[in-house]
């Protein structure tokens, strides 16, 4: 199978070099292998014959299917580039229009008004009447009408216009097929394919392109997707036990002073169960000497500053400094507030740096890096410019991995002979296989469990024609002290008519509730009126908080106890999510209000009846899976994978991805650099097919 990556697809019968050129621009296939792994995306039933009047009722869109009948007549309509052939064709149930705008001489001498025909194609309505552009024609009794189930390629307009269609791929895969004397050998170990039941590769291959039935089109997607994610499983295996192996860490094996102190004396709670787990296997990560390369996950407001305090606080008791990246300066001067105010007593030596802090504080702030005397650093990437030297940096903390560049965490790693230990914090909660797969070789830790007391955040799906009970409603939170925020879209695309109902919204809003003092917060402000803003609000000085989705992220205001999300069937469940942990957060009963037009599509009714109905952020998360594919929830999810899906779908598959990584750690168990003969096969095929683009090892 390999060797077919050398096998140029112009060689194939039916392809040729003009085709091998389109299909290599419209579809990137190149070889032979390629083509190979160029799968249907859905196939039709090919035993089936549908009566033409059966789909004049059926009143919705139709798949791709076939008629039997005859032509009655002929008309070539139009003119030069307009011109085309329109059969008019019958099954004795009712009629349907055939058109053909290509090739139409051809076609026309080609077909007989006396015989039977097979039409295979998509019906569709126009001007009231069915009909069928291009269909595949064949006589009743040719092979091509006759077997089972026939594949749908995925197709480009562009090639379908040159006339290559899922007809012709299947064709020119077929010959290729069939021109081989000898099966695929299998890519995967026999034990493999053995303990999972797994489908041999040439049948699986086969059987995908032609299945003789469903069942065996069953088995061979199986088979297939397992290949894929074990594959994937297999190559971050083998690079976290490489990076375990080789990279050095600095050993910080001492709980003392700091540590201690801050635990008997600042801590304003008992830590929840997950917290202490976690600080346990971060704990057990860097006590030995290599470095650690962690990803927590936990819910919004499950306390994941704190456990990264506490986890700096270990670092500095071994000598070590630490820093706090945050991705925004809003995010950062919180956790700079938070971690001064909570480690305020016990004398750490904690400094802010963001892009506006002041030239003199910088240079105090460089001497201190240097010299050694201050502990920890908590900014935005303004820390990792290159003129920020450390003496003896040993722990980072990256929050809100998501929106940190892969770029800019690979410049950590200039700063040090041996890397610091890495802990990435993420609220986007994804299942924890998944977590494994699209994180690459991070260990995941899980915060499972949120502080005890906090109500669920109650909320509601209100339509515009409600917003004067809604304004109500806001009006008695107000009044009873508590502090409002109103979130508007604001999305690239159509930037400035958001940028106007934003200004609008917050004129309104300022008319409405006149007796309190209203901020305002978007992405285009500069960062001093925005942290003003923000001030006003945090400070209590301001009710409400008028905003876009840059308070999306950690912004702390227990006092906020509703909040108001315009036009919430614009975002995205976990962005819904996230923003509606920004209430919630005090001793208080909350509120989240989405707001929507009353006329919206189905699913995105359902989006928001997911919102409505849970507060549990994996639950969210899976269902904004399903809705939307992962490659939303994390932007760089499926384009960040070593390896190129074809077949299987990190949204979907998550019982095969557990599967193929069990499965992946018993054959690495036994044989852990794939140097046994049974596996040298697969050990070439992920060293081949795997894109060396990112090296995760080195960024994260
Ligand atoms: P997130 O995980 O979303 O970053 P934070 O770290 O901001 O959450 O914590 C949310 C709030 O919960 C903070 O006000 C924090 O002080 C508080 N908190 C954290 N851990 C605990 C705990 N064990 N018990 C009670 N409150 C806690
Ligand atoms: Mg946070």
């Amino acid at each position: 199978m390999l060797s077919l990556r050398n096998f140029d697809i112009k060689f194939i019968k039916g392809i040729g070099p003009a085709r091998a050129e389109l299909l290599q621009k419209e579809l990137g296939l190149r070889s032979a292998y390629d083509l190979l792994h160029h799968y249907p995306t859905s196939y039709v039933d090919r035993s089936k014959i549908y009566s033409i009047r059966s789909l004049l009722s059926a009143g919705q869109e139709l798949p791709y299917l076939q008629v039997k009948g005859r032509f009655v007549s002929f008309n070539t309509l139009g003119e030069g580039a307009k011109m085309r052939l329109v059969g008019l064709f019958s099954d004795g149930t009712a009629t349907m229009e055939v058109t053909w705008f290509r090739g139409i001489k051809n076609i026309r001498s080609s077909l007989s008004p006396q015989k039977e025909y097979i039409l295979f194609g998509k019906p569709g309505t126009f001007n009231g009447r069915l009909q069928m552009t291009h269909p595949e024609v064949d006589s009743p009794d040719s092979a091509a009408a006759t077997q089972g189930m026939r594949g749908v390629y995925p197709l480009t307009e562009r090639l379908r216009q040159r006339n290559f269609g899922s007809r012709q791929i299947f064709t020119a895969i077929q010959n290729l097929l069939t021109s081989r004397t000898t099966p695929f050998s299998d890519t995967l170990p026999a034990e493999v394919v053995r303990s999972q039941g797994l489908m041999p590769l040439d049948a699986a291959i086969r059987a995908i392109h032609l299945p003789p039935d469903p069942q065996t089109l069953q088995q061979a997607r199986f088979r297939l997707k397992f290949e894929e994610l074990f594959y994937i499983q297999t190559d971050i295996l083998m690079r976290s036990q490489k990076r375990k192996a080789q990279i050095a860490g600095h050993p910080m094996p001492r709980v003392g002073y700091w540590f201690n102190t801050f635990y008997k004396e600042c801590l304003p709670f008992e830590l929840t169960g997950a917290q202490k787990r976690v600080i346990k296997e971060i704990r057990a990560d860097i006590m030995g000497n290599r470095q650690m390369n962690r990803l927590v996950q936990g819910d919004v407001g499950c306390g994941k500053t704190l456990v990264a305090l506490m986890c700096m606080l270990l670092a500095i008791d071994n000598g070590y400094q630490a820093c706090l990246m945050a991705p925004t300066e809003i995010l950062a001067t919180q956790h700079y507030q938070t971690i001064r105010d909570l480690a305020a007593k016990i004398g750490l030596n904690v400094k802010l740096l963001t892009g506006s802090t002041r030239a003199k504080e910088r240079a105090e702030i460089h001497r201190q890096l240097t010299e050694g005397t201050l502990h920890l650093l908590v900014g935005t990437h303004a820390v990792i410019e290159d003129t920020v030297q450390f003496r003896n940096l040993g722990f980072v903390v990256i929050d809100e991995q998501h929106r940190f560049g892969v770029a800019q965490r690979a410049r950590l790693w200039a700063k040090n002979d041996i890397p610091p230990h890495v802990l990435v914090m993420t609220a986007t909660p994804i299942p924890r296989t998944l977590a494994m797969t699209v994180y690459g070789d991070l260990d995941v830790s899980v915060i499972d469990e949120l502080p005890p007391g906090r109500k669920p955040v109650e909320t509601l799906l209100r339509f515009d024609e409600q917003r004067f009970r809604v304004y109500q409603a806001v009006g008695r939170q107000l009044r009873a002290g508590h502090q409002v925020y109103f979130v508007y879209p604001l999305i690239e695309e159509n930037e400035k008519l958001d940028l106007k109902s934003l200004e609008e919204g917050y004129e309104s809003i300022c008319e409405t509730f006149r007796d309190y003092r209203v901020a305002f917060v978007h992405g285009k402000m500069k960062p001093a009126e925005k942290d003003h803003q923000m001030e006003l609000f945090a400070s209590g000085k301001a009710a409400i908080m008028v905003a876009t989705t840059v308070i999306e992220v950690g912004v702390n205001v227990p006092n906020a106890t509703t909040m108001i999300i315009e036009n919430a069937e614009r975002f995205g469940l976990s962005q819904l999510h996230q923003l509606r942990g920004r209430v919630g957060r005090g001793a208080d009963k909350s509120y989240c209000i989405l707001m929507s037009k009353y006329k919206i599509a189905k699913e995105t009714r359902q989006r928001l009846d997911v919102m409505t109905s849970t507060t549990d952020g994996f639950v969210i998360a899976e269902a904004d899976m399903q809705f939307r594919g992962p490659g939303d929830i994390e932007g760089t999810m499926q384009s960040g994978m070593p390896f190129e899906l074809h077949i299987a779908n990190l949204a979907t598959d998550g019982q095969i991805i557990g599967a193929a990584r069990r499965a992946a750690e018993t054959l690495l168990a036994s044989d852990p650099d794939l140097s046994r003969p049974e596996n040298t096969l697969l050990a070439r095929t992920i060293r081949e097919i795997a894109r060396r683009t990112i090296d995760w090892s080195q960024i994260s």
